[in-house]
């Protein structure tokens, strides 16, 4: 039996070449794309010449053929650096590749998952103004029409969306069925109909773009839906149940990088004569910081590990989801404090990461909704 922290060779080696990259190529870049808002496009591509877009999608296809831990795994380095470019990576794999690769009949497969490798960025459009946490009281209408759907409405929040190529977009076809009306679709960027409108001012992970998507009498061709008539539901539901996961891991990246900060500057800062990380109240606080990182970790590798095992894994997910959210607040706060007024700076990253743990609370169902999972499964509801 392995300790769910060991590593294979092969994860090991996947993991190192994503950190080294982090630490190279992506740290010098971080504030600037920060302060205007804005993620570099070489750095996209550089993204998917490593093979971060497409890590599970299968060689055959172009991806890297390797496993769901490994995207987890991708996501938590990058966190370490950056939470903008992690999500970047955790919207395009563990929403939208996993959708096409499980719902995408085979060619769909064919003509997507070999761009989606090589260089177009997906989107998720489920969310719109008045349903969020009801995600499922969406309004944006499909109507079948004899060459197949025209889509209207205004989906809102979605990530990616200034870069997008392709957009996983959810509609209903019967707004009286409920959820059994909700049908996804295949949309790609140049469409007659659809317009990447407002890109989001934010708080934190400001360099991912959050824009809305408008659909005015969007033409989609039926060999562009996913999945089933009335079945969208269930794709959003078990996407968002992985999904998950990666924002788990995207959380304790962030909570790791930022007690990393906490560590070296601890060694570094002279008060009273010594490193403050000679006093005990400073080391009390970076264990305790530690033991949160760690917990979090072994929540989302669990789950991960679960997912990859073909083995139940929601109540994990949504816990390690929820856990995870709370102690990069927690540690990341707790750093800021460590660093003493330059924490609260720009010229230090925890100031960032500070800022960029608040949506981990937010996104993919909020802490309340995680609640509300965990709660049903544990009480057999
Ligand atoms: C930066 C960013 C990126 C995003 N990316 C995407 C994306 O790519 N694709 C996408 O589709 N969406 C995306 N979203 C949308 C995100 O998933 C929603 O914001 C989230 O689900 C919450 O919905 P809401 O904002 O409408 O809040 P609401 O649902 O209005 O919730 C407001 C508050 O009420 C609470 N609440 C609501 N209902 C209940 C209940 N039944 N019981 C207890 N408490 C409740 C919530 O917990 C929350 O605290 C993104 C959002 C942000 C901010």
């Amino acid at each position: 039996m392995r300790a769910l922290t060991h590593l294979s060779d092969e994860e090991e080696l996947f993991r190192s070449t994503v950190a080294q990259f982090a630490r190279e190529r992506l740290a010098p870049h971080v504030r600037q794309m920060d302060h205007a808002g804005v993620f570099r496009a070489e750095l996209l591509t550089e993204f998917f010449e490593l093979g971060l877009m497409a890590v599970d999608i299968p060689e055959e296809f172009g991806g890297q053929g390797g496993s769901f831990f490994q995207t987890v795994l991708a996501i938590e380095e990058l966190a370490k650096v950056d939470p903008s470019a992690s999500v970047i990576v955790d919207v395009q794999n563990t929403l939208c590749n996993s959708a096409i690769q499980r719902w995408g009949n085979e060619d769909q497969k064919r003509r997507y998952l070999p761009r989606l490798a090589k260089d177009m960025v997906a989107s998720y459009a489920l969310s719109e103004a008045g349903s969020g946490s009801d995600a499922f009281a969406l309004a944006t209408r499909a109507i079948e029409d004899g060459g197949g759907y025209r889509l209207s409405g205004r989906k809102l929040w979605i990530t990616n969306a200034a870069e997008a190529g392709l957009f996983l977009v959810f509609a209903t076809v019967d707004a009286l069925a409920g959820y059994r009306g909700i049908t996804a679709f295949l949309v790609e960027r140049g469409t007659p109909g659809l317009t990447v409108g407002k890109k989001e001012d934010k708080l934190g992970i400001r360099a991912s773009s959050t824009c809305e998507v408008i659909l005015d009498d969007c033409r989609v061709p039926h060999e562009n839906r996913l999945g089933e008539t009335g079945k969208g539901y269930k794709i959003a539901i078990e996407t968002l149940n992985e999904g998950r996961i990666g924002i788990g891991a995207q959380m304790t990246g962030l909570a790791q990088g930022a007690l990393d900060h906490a560590l070296a500057y601890a060694k570094e800062r002279k008060q009273f004569g010594k490193a403050i990380a000679d006093f005990q109240g400073v080391q009390f606080e970076l264990a305790e910081m530690a033991v949160d990182v760690e917990a979090s970790r072994l929540m989302v590798y669990n789950a991960a590990r679960l997912r990859d095992a073909g083995l139940p894994f929601v109540t994990e997910a949504a816990m390690a989801k929820y856990f995870a959210s709370q102690i990069a607040e927690r540690v990341a706060s707790r750093a800021v404090e460590v660093l003493g007024g330059v924490g609260f700076t720009k010229d230090y990253p925890v100031e960032k990461l500070y800022r960029d743990a608040k949506i981990g609370r937010i996104y993919e169902g909020t802490s309340n909704m995680q609640r509300l999972t965990i709660a049903k499964q544990i009480l057999g509801k």
